[in-house]
Formats: C-alpha cells, sequence, structure tokens
C-alpha cells in the first residue's frame, strides 16, 4: 500500500509521517526512515522534525533511488521517505518495485514549490497512492488553511531551510502576487 503525506512547509508532514511509523512499530512492523540526500552514497543520519523530534533515518543519493531495493534494506516491512519532492521520477519505478514486493511505502512531501508550480514526482505518486493525506499550515496573513509556502523569488527553486519561507493560503498568495512579478520564479 501506499501513501502520500503532502501539503506545504510547517503543515507537520513529517510529523504525521513519524507518527504512522511509531504506529506500525508497535504493530510489530519493521520500519525504515529514508531521506534525501545530494551525495551519492547513503548514509545513517536522523530525521528532525520542525518540532525538534529525532528518529534514526538513512540519507539516500537522489540520483540513486535504486539503493532502496539493494539487499541492506530488503528486512523492512516498512518504507517511510520524506522530503519526496527532492527526488526525481526515477524514484517512482523504484517505489512500484517495493510495492509488488508487499512493502509499504508512506512518502511524505511538498506538492507546490513556492511559485505554486507543481512537484511532478509527487503529483504522480498522489495518482497512484491508495491514501493522500493533504495536511495545511496556518496562513500567516489571515489564518485560514495555508495551500502554498510562498516566499520572496530569488530565482532558486528549492532552497533548503525554512526561514524564509512563510505559509499563505490562496487568496493572500494571490495579493502577494499582484504586488510583485510571477515571472521571477
Ligand atoms: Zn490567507
Amino acid at each position: 500500500m501506499l501513501t502520500v503525506i503532502t501539503g506545504g512547509m510547517f503543515a507537520e508532514k513529517s510529523t504525521e509521517l513519524q507518527r504512522r511509523g511509531r504506529r506500525l512499530e508497535r504493530a510489530g512492523k519493521k520500519v525504515g526512515y529514508f531521506k534525501p540526500d545530494f551525495d551519492t552514497r547513503y548514509s545513517e543520519n536522523e530525521l528532525v522534525t520542525h518540532d525538534g523530534e529525532k528518529v534514526p533515518a538513512i540519507n539516500v543519493p537522489t540520483f540513486v533511488p535504486e539503493i532502496l531495493m539493494s539487499d541492506d534494506f530488503k528486512e523492512f516491512d516498512v518504507f517511510l521517505i520524506d522530503e519526496i519532492q527532492f527526488f526525481g521520477s526515477n524514484v517512482v519505478p523504484v517505489i512500484v518495485h517495493l510495492l509488488e514486493e508487499g512493502k509499504t511505502v508512506i512518502v511524505a512531501g511538498l506538492d507546490l514549490d513556492a511559485g505554486a508550480k507543481t512537484f511532478v514526482v509527487t503529483a504522480i505518486l498522489m495518482s497512484m497512492a491508495e491514501e493522500v493525506v493533504k495536511l495545511h499550515a496556518v496562513c500567516s496573513s489571515c489564518g485560514s488553511d495555508a495551500w502554498v509556502s510562498y516566499k520572496e523569488p530569488n530565482g532558486k527553486r528549492i532552497q533548503l531551510g525554512t526561514d524564509e519561507y512563510t505559509p499563505l493560503c490562496r487568496k493572500c498568495f494571490y495579493q502577494k502576487l499582484s504586488g510583485g512579478n510571477e515571472n521571477d520564479y
């Protein structure tokens, strides 16, 4: 079974991913936490949520997600993959393979970038999933459910760190855009 947990930044996607992981561990499943790395080798690391909770995680190189299919991770029943939007669409056949092997796969990641453009890998996985959970932060302008994680345009699509991002609802996002130039993204 494939579950996609998606939404903007500050929507507590990682927290939800970990909550589900803890539940499955209590149910006796062997659970592996994975997150993308821009290095070419995998390594042990930690997954940290915005509220500071930590769990051991394995860094997976975004260019070779096939590592997830290796014998090293064969014993896992459940694959939790955070920040799925950083992977290319080459992670899709890897996830299909894991599902065919009978594994449970839960991914978490952004659906939209700061300019409200789709992260294609998240969209593909959402269409394939049995379950899609869409979480929302709170709009920093009006308090409605946030829709996008806005940042002042600087030409970079992906920026690590969250300091420059602001959760906004659709209405407040369009208001912000009408004061700026959409083509800056
Ligand atoms: Zn708003």
